[in-house]
Parts: C-alpha cells; sequence; structure tokens
C-alpha cells in the first residue's frame, strides 16, 4: 500500500517539477547568453569618510541589462548562477571590468567587488584576482574583496588558506553585510578580514533605535581593538550619518550619498561629491 501510495505521489508531483526543472534550464541558458552577449553592467557606488565626507572608495554592483525583462539587481539571478557555476564566469567578468574602469578613475579611490560563496570556494580566484589587476595595471592595495558570511562558514581551513593566498597578493578583505546570517564573532577573530561592513538592517533605524545604536557603537570598538575599519550600509539621512560619526563608525555608504550609478557617470559624480565637500568647508 505504501509503494502504491508513493507512487501516486510520485505522479502526482512529476509534471510540477518538470516545469521548475525546465524553467530553471530556461533560465540558465539565459544566463550563458548574457555574458556572452555581454548583457551585464557595472554599476558603483561611493564609499565615503563619515567625519570629512571624503570619498574613499566606491564599489562595484553587478546589473543585468536583461532584452525583455529590463534591468535586474543582483539579487533576482546570482543565486542562479551560484547554482550553475556560473558564478564563477560572470565574477571574472566582474573583477576584470571593475579593474579596468577603476584604474582610470581620477584621484585613485579604493575599488570594491563582491565575491560569491561559489567564486571564493573557487581554486582559480587568486589567478583570477591578479591577472584582473595585472591587466589593468591597478595597484592590488587599492581592491578590497568583499565576501559574506555564507562564503566562509563552510570549512574554516580552506577559508583561512583562501583568505592568506588573496592578502599575500597585496589586497584587502572585508566581511559584508556584516551582523545578518550566523555572524560569530569568532569569525572576527579568526579571520584577517580588512574592514566589516555593518548590515543595513542595523543603520536603517539608527537615531531610533537604542538597540540599533548601542549594536553599531559596540561593533564599531569592538572591530577598532581587532585593527578592522568599519563601514556601515545603507545611510540615506543626515541623522543616521551623525550617529554612525558620533559611535565612531569612520566610514558610511548609502543613498545618502548616491545611488549606485554607471562606470561612465562616475567621474562626474566624484567631481560632485568633491564640490559638496569644497562648498561645505567655505560656509563653515
Ligand atoms: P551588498 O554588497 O551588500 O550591496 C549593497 C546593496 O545595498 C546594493 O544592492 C545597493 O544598491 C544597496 N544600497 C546601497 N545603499 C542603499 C541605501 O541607502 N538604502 C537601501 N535600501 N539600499 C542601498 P544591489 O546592487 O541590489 O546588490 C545586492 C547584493 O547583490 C549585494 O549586496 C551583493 O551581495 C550582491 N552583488 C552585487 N554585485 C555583485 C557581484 O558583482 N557579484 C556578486 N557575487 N554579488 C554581487
Ligand atoms: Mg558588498
Ligand atoms: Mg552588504
Ligand atoms: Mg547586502
Amino acid at each position: 500500500r505504501a509503494k502504491a501510495e508513493g507512487r501516486g505521489r510520485w505522479r502526482f508531483f512529476e509534471p510540477e517539477m518538470d516545469t521548475r526543472m525546465q524553467l530553471r534550464r530556461a533560465l540558465e541558458l539565459d544566463l550563458r547568453r548574457a555574458l556572452a552577449a555581454e548583457e551585464f553592467e557595472l554599476f558603483y557606488q561611493p564609499i565615503v569618510e563619515t567625519e570629512s565626507r571624503r570619498v574613499l572608495g566606491l564599489e562595484a554592483l553587478l546589473r543585468w541589462r536583461h532584452p525583455e525583462r529590463g534591468l535586474l539587481s543582483p539579487d533576482r539571478f546570482i543565486p542562479l548562477a551560484e547554482e550553475t557555476g556560473l558564478s564563477v564566469p560572470i565574477g571574472e567578468w566582474v573583477l576584470t571590468q571593475a579593474c579596468a574602469a577603476a584604474a582610470a578613475w581620477p584621484g585613485a579611490p579604493r575599488l570594491a567587488v563582491n565575491l560569491s560563496p561559489g567564486q571564493f570556494a573557487n581554486r582559480g580566484l587568486c589567478e583570477a584576482v591578479s591577472a584582473a589587476l595585472r591587466a589593468a595595471g591597478l595597484p592590488p592595495g587599492r581592491l578590497e574583496l568583499e565576501i559574506t558570511e555564507a562564503a566562509v562558514v563552510q570549512d574554516a581551513e580552506a577559508t583561512l588558506d583562501t583568505l592568506h593566498r588573496l592578502k599575500a597578493l597585496g589586497v584587502r578583505i572585508a566581511m559584508d553585510d556584516f551582523g545578518t546570517g550566523y555572524s560569530s564573532l569568532g569569525y572576527l577573530k579568526r579571520f584577517p578580514f580588512d574592514k566589516v561592513k555593518i548590515d543595513r538592517s542595523f543603520t536603517r533605524d539608527l537615531d531610533q533605535s537604542q538597540q540599533s545604536d548601542a549594536i553599531v557603537g559596540a561593533v564599531t570598538s569592538l572591530c577598532l581593538g581587532l585593527d578592522m575599519a568599519t563601514t556601515a550600509e545603507g545611510v540615506e539621512t543626515e541623522a543616521q550619518l551623525r550617529v554612525l560619526h558620533r559611535k565612531g563608525c569612520a566610514e558610511a555608504q548609502g543613498f545618502l550619498f548616491s545611488h549606485p550609478c554607471p562606470a561612465g557617470e562616475v567621474p562626474a559624480l566624484l567631481r560632485r561629491l568633491d564640490t559638496a565637500l569644497l562648498e561645505q568647508a567655505v560656509l563653515s
């Protein structure tokens, strides 16, 4: 009877599973096609010093300019790219593209690039990073690689090995979205991060929630003690910026300064933020 029931179930689910697999397969083919057709594009968002509002760097953020579906954000396609192994070639394209763009910008701000867990676990990562740096003539110290907790939870030994090999190249490493996921303080002790990016969920209600103020303050002083910089993500208001500065968080990123913008607009964006700085200096 169990057997019959089992078979009945299988028949019931089969068509649905089939459709899902077909949809996935179609999306995968679409992703492969997009890579060849150069439909990916990088946007850039400034990272700013809370004290002076000086631009310290730019984070590259991936977009897919899909012919039918419009401009897609990475949350819509990175998970599938990750499942299908396509995050490795896509990630190499991102590294090459971002390093070349950053090498041409004035004022030499730092460049931040996100790595997916699959990309981080890939054996060819260090070679891909140094190839991108070499091709662009970008000094390694100007590149910062952002990894999330999902990349480090898998295997601590392998993580440490990869981090050391990357750091030997001279690049910097940031822990992205800190405070979400399985965040353990142990990671901060164990892994040689240069920076911790405090997740937007803590920045969002800064100045309105005593808890968030306290968490951001504690993470900032903890990182200071560990010789790691902190960047607050998702800063949208002056009030949030004031709290961050007061809590000793030296760097901020968010819509308050700029939305992510296409590479072609970066020089004008840097000029605009620079001018705002000068005006502020004259006024004060
Ligand atoms: P992330 O690295 O934490 O990037 C910050 C995200 O917050 C970006 O979303 C950015 O547009 C958004 N953001 C910035 N300032 C604000 C703000 O003030 N308010 C709000 N509400 N949001 C803000 P985006 O570009 O959609 O990227 C989402 C995530 O996708 C990134 O999170 C990153 O984990 C991933 N990602 C982006 N580019 C790449 C890439 O080239 N490779 C990989 N593997 N992942 C990427
Ligand atoms: Mg990031
Ligand atoms: Mg983040
Ligand atoms: Mg994020």
